[in-house]
């Protein structure tokens, strides 16, 4: 039976408060495919964004999650310079059990015909492996393996970006831009970590490094020459940078207070756990903080390079303009006397709305 939409819960108030452009529900008995493709602005470009495969509990939550993150997308793309929207997806389902080679090619389908508008790559719950099943139905896809003449894995790309989002701050901060003898706490020494730890060594920074995952923990630090530290003793450091680099949100009341660093820059999506009052707290006291997710953007800038025809010396190069990119929203902050990520906000929305003024969307 039709459920009638009830009138405290409009999409099309969602919408409008996000200022998203257009939001694809995709249905397919045959396949059990469920999914919602998300495009929020495509000012600059086609959308990108990665698919999420998740057990959602409720689809007004995967619709709430898919319209945070096509947002998010198009901030990330602007910073960054790039000349793409910003979009994401959320297939809903168990990604162990409920996931195909047929329900991710008619997925594939779905995207074919948004012409190209939308440009997905993988996320959370979605490997190479069904960006391969996407494209045998569209072009639209990015993130298939080397072999197939994709970017591969974009982990060295994010790290090289995160080390340039370190230096510019450690520039901000200290007078100069050198890490040798800086201090620096990596927490999550996984795909992205290791290869920033291997940076930071080769400039001779002293590095910390805590994972959950001893195994791992004692191998890379033995590896680069880094110290191991328990997970529950990061914010007991005495450092200067502190570049989380495992999951979100470890930035807030709690550790904030307990913190003794110059600068938090690192890999992690959704840093501060409040936007806002977080932001305002690093301000506050006196900490510099690189908005996660300009200097995470590696990622990213390996798509679009796909997209234009993969180079990994241009891709390595689009990564070293994060170090620009991050002077910049430094400045901004210092000037206007507001927080970082703030101040990040406020460039990315300049840049779409110089871009409108030129062109119509894509
Ligand atoms: P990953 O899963 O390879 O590594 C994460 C590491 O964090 C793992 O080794 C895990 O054991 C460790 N970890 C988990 N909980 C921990 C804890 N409490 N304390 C210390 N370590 C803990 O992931 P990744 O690809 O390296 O990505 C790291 C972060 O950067 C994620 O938040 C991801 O969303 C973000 N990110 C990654 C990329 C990329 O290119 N891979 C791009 C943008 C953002």
């Amino acid at each position: 039976m039709l459920s009638i939409q009830t009138e405290e819960f409009s999409i099309f108030k969602q919408l409008a408060e996000c200022g998203h452009q257009k939001v694809v529900f995709c249905n397919d008995a045959d396949t059990g495919l469920k999914a919602i493709i998300a495009i929020h602005d495509t000012t600059l470009g086609p959308a990108l964004g990665g698919t999420r495969m998740w057990a959602y509990k409720s689809e007004t939550e995967a619709l709430a999650d898919v319209l945070r993150l096509s947002r998010a997308m198009t901030y990330k793309a602007s910073i960054t310079g790039l000349n793409l929207g910003g979009g994401k997806a959320v297939i809903i389902g168990d990604n162990r059990v409920d996931k195909s080679e047929a329900l991710m090619r008619r997925y594939g389908r779905f995207i074919k015909n948004l012409n190209g508008s939308f440009i997905t790559a993988e996320e959370l719950g979605t490997s190479p492996k069904d960006m391969e099943y996407i494209r045998m139905e569209t072009q639209h896809v990015c993130g298939v393996s080397e072999s197939l003449g994709g970017s591969g894995d974009p982990s060295p790309v994010t790290a090289k970006g995160v080390y340039m989002g370190i230096k510019a701050c450690v520039k901000e901060y200290f007078g100069s831009d050198s890490l040798a003898g800086r201090s620096v706490a990596v927490q999550g020494i996984g795909q992205v970590g290791e290869n920033l730890v291997h940076l930071l060594r080769e400039e001779n920074a002293k590095v910390y490094v805590s994972d959950i995952d001893e195994d791992r923990l004692m191998k890379v630090a033995k590896k680069y020459g880094a110290e191991a530290v328990a997970t529950h003793s990061i914010f007991d450091l005495d450092i200067d940078i502190y570049a989380p680099c495992a999951f979100g949100a470890t930035v807030n009341s709690e550790t904030i207070e307990k913190m003794n660093c110059a600068i938090i820059a690192g890999s992690a999506n959704n840093q501060l756990l409040n936007e806002q009052e977080h932001g305002q707290q690093l301000l506050d006291k006196g900490i510099l903080y690189a908005p996660d997710y300009l200097i995470n953007a590696g990622g990213l800038i390996n798509c679009y390079s796909e997209i234009a025809g993969y180079s990994k010396k241009r891709t390595m190069q689009l990564a070293e303009n994060i170090y620009e990119a991050t002077r910049s929203v430094l400045r901004k902050s210092k000037t206007e006397n507001i927080p970082t990520n703030e101040a990040a906000n406020k460039i990315a929305e300049k840049r779409i709305a110089d871009m409108r003024k030129i062109k119509g969307t894509y």
